[in-house]
């Protein structure tokens, strides 16, 4: 069957103005319609590209895009028991999360953040002489190597760290100078100055870093999560941080979101916030579009939809 109509939903303008993906897949010999918050708009188009997921999608449309790479927002059992294609956009945040997690760690160690806080207070605060440190030499972990785990594991080579990395097979990736398997994950994590979670958020990846793994991570150690904030139990990882278990953290993602005011992360010293932006760039909705147009050429093709989840 052909895309004849794709809407365009309303909820992707969390990520981007919806209108600018609207013309990025003008070309396209489909109809493209932005639909807002509509059942019957909804139903009325053969595909729908979406942020959000609502019930209703369900029964009305053949085929859900995501926008997000992440698909832990969807109802799989009940999209694949009522015939609805889901596919999500990993493959395209390689860059941009690399680019933040390269920040994150180069900030920590150049001690940026204390000097961007202490500018407004306009405090010439020096640090103290065995605070900063570089990371070159330093090492990383990198738990779960698609996408993200691959776009950081490549820049921290770069930069001259020593890099490991957790995966499901251990097989090379490239960077990677030692891979483990999941049930090494402790060994994996107790060596690095930062660990930082690129998996997504399933049955087996929930609560993946709880109390046992903040207390096999060094006392010096920072972690960083750009996955999901489920993939870490927050309680736990704040009681790390206050005891000094751990030496701080850079958080892109939280069980909550957006992190609740009375949160304890906002105040620590050594925790970085980023509000869910570690893969925003402005070519965003280009990406998302070339991701859309491959699968309706598909489609119309009869091939196998590309990035399929469900
Ligand atoms: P991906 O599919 O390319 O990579 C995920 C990797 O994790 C795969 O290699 C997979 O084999 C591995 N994996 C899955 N379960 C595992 C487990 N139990 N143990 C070890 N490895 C496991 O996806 P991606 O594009 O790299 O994105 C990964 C996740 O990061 C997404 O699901 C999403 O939740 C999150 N994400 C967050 C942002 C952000 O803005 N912070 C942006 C993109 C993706």
């Amino acid at each position: 069957d052909d895309v004849q109509r794709l809407g365009v939903h309303e909820s992707v303008s969390a990520v981007f103005p919806p209108d600018r993906l609207e013309a990025a897949l003008s070309e396209l010999d489909a109809e493209v319609e932005l639909v807002g918050d509509d059942p019957d708009r909804a139903a009325a188009c053969d595909g729908l590209v979406t942020f959000a997921h609502r019930d209703y999608f369900v029964g009305a449309v053949e085929w859900i895009h995501t926008i997000q790479a992440g698909y832990d927002r969807f109802p799989l059992d009940t999209f694949e028991r009522e015939g609805v294609s889901l596919t999500n956009s990993t493959g395209i945040h390689g860059d941009s999360v690399g680019e933040t997690v390269t920040g994150y760690m180069l900030a920590l160690a150049r001690r940026l953040h204390t000097f961007i806080e202490n500018q407004h207070e306009r405090a010439w605060d020096r640090p103290e002489w065995d605070e900063p440190f570089t990371i070159a030499g330093e090492s990383l972990c990198v738990v779960g190597l698609g996408t993200l785990g691959r776009g950081i594991a490549e820049r921290a080579d770069a930069l001259g760290m020593n890099v490991s990395g957790v995966k499901r097979t251990p097989e090379p990736v490239p960077g990677v100078e030692h891979v483990y398997a999941n049930d090494d994950l402790h060994d994996a994590i107790a060596g690095a100055k930062f660990v930082a979670l690129t998996v997504p958020l399933t049955e087996e990846t929930r609560d993946l870093v709880g109390e046992p793994e903040l207390a096999a991570m060094a006392d010096d150690a920072y972690l960083i999560n750009v996955a999901r904030g489920g993939v870490v139990d927050q309680d736990a990882l704040v009681d790390a941080l206050e005891r000094d278990e751990i030496a701080g953290a850079a958080l892109d993602v939280f069980e909550q979101e957006p992190l609740p005011d009375e949160s304890p992360l906002w105040d620590m010293d050594e925790v970085i916030v980023t509000p869910h932006a570690a893969a925003a760039t402005r070519d965003y909705f280009r990406e998302i579009a070339e991701l859309v147009r491959e699968n309706v050429g598909r489609i119309e093709r009869g091939e196998a939809l590309h990035n399929r989840v469900v």
